[in-house]
């Protein structure tokens, strides 16, 4: 690890003016994900703004009876939260299909959002990767791409966003709050928040330099079956090759999103409309344009199966 200087932030602004004034600084929430890629020196800071001592670790109803979720929430004490299990109960699925405990009670609402891709080429520095080294090209094209994105991709990255919680927050159309360096709010919907790879995959949300996460507000619920499916090699602690968060009302319509099939979690409305039509028709809308690798093909047909999946258990 590079030797770095740590500073802990007493405000969200003071925490954003001090991200944007200090060249080649970054925050640190739980450091879950941060720190493990310093190790690797895919990520090499000169300055930690730990955010830990912000006090944005509360949940809070909103005036239009939604819920605002303080971005240094832990995962664990969200998905556990009455109000999330009740009314948002996609999220708390979510959430607890993700890592592991131990992680979980570290991991924040904010860095959650934020963790970096999991392409194996990413992670191993010997080999080209445009998203770690803009311009250095990408091994995953050619390479073993099983786990890569099969929609969204561009010439120049097919890796996939990896977490759990944004697919579930995708559905609930849910809304990220910063706060800039000038001390100026924004509210980002979430579905702008992450980037499709384009010619730039190496920048991975809309967040602009020193912009820090002050939480994220849920919409009032919107009742239905709320059901998250997460297929992986594995039983336990590893990532989605999809996944799917569905949102079924009792006459059939509602919402779904997939992870694992994209830079970003992959909601199409349009495609929702053929959502009482089953997951056949859905798939066929929601996977048009699909561009799979000879490896991950197989995830098409499974966003379809996983999907019907979903929609048997809301029927019940
Ligand atoms: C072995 C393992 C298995 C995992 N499995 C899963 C899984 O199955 N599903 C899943 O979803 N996740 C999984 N994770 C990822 C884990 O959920 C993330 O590491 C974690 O959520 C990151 O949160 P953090 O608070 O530790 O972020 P940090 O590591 O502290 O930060 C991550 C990024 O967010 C930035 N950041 C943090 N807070 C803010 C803020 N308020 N504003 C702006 N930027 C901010 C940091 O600068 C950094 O770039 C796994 C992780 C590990 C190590
Ligand atoms: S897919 Fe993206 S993250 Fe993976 S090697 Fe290519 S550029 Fe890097």
């Amino acid at each position: 690890m590079k030797p770095f200087t740590y500073n802990r932030a007493s405000t969200p602004a003071a925490a954003a003016a001090e991200a944007l004034r200090t060249p080649n600084a970054k925050f640190i929430a739980g450091g879950t994900n941060l720190l493990d890629l310093m190790k690797l020196q895919i990520e090499a800071p000169a300055h930690l703004i730990d955010v830990g001592g912000l006090k944005l670790d509360r949940i809070e109803g909103t005036p239009d009876g939604g819920l605002r979720i303080g971005a240094l929430v832990t995962n664990t004490n969200l998905a556990s939260d009455t109000r999330v299990r009740r009314d948002y109960g996609v999220l708390s699925r979510a959430i607890v299909a993700g890592a592991s405990g131990q992680l979980r009670n570290k991991a924040t609402t904010a860095g959650n959002l934020l963790q970096r891709t999991r392409c194996p080429y990413f992670y191993d520095t010997n080999q080209p990767c445009n998203k770690r080294k803009p311009g250095s090209g990408c091994a995953a094209l050619g390479g073993y791409s099983r786990q890569l994105a099969v929609i969204g991709s561009s010439d120049a990255c097919i890796a996939t966003y990896p977490g759990d919680m944004a697919v579930a927050m995708r559905v609930l159309d849910a809304v990220v709050e910063t706060v800039q360096p000038d001390g100026i709010t924004r509210s980002i919907p979430i579905a702008d928040f992450h980037r499709l790879p384009g010619d730039t995959p190496h920048i991975d949300t809309v967040l602009k330099r020193g912009e820090l996460i002050t939480s994220v507000t849920l919409p009032k619920p919107i009742g239905g079956t709320q059901i998250y499916r997460k297929v992986r090699d594995r039983a336990s602690y590893a990532f989605a090759l999809v996944s799917v968060a569905a949102v079924v009302q009792r006459d059939g319509t509602g919402r779904v999103a997939v992870g694992g099939v994209a830079h970003k979690p992959w909601r199409v409305e349009a495609a929702e409309a053929a959502l009482p039509q089953g997951a056949q028709a859905v798939n066929a809308r929601l996977m048009a344009g699909a561009r799979p690798t000879q490896d991950n093909a197989f995830k098409v047909t499974l966003v379809e199966r996983t999907l019907a999946s979903a929609l048997a258990e809301a029927k019940g």
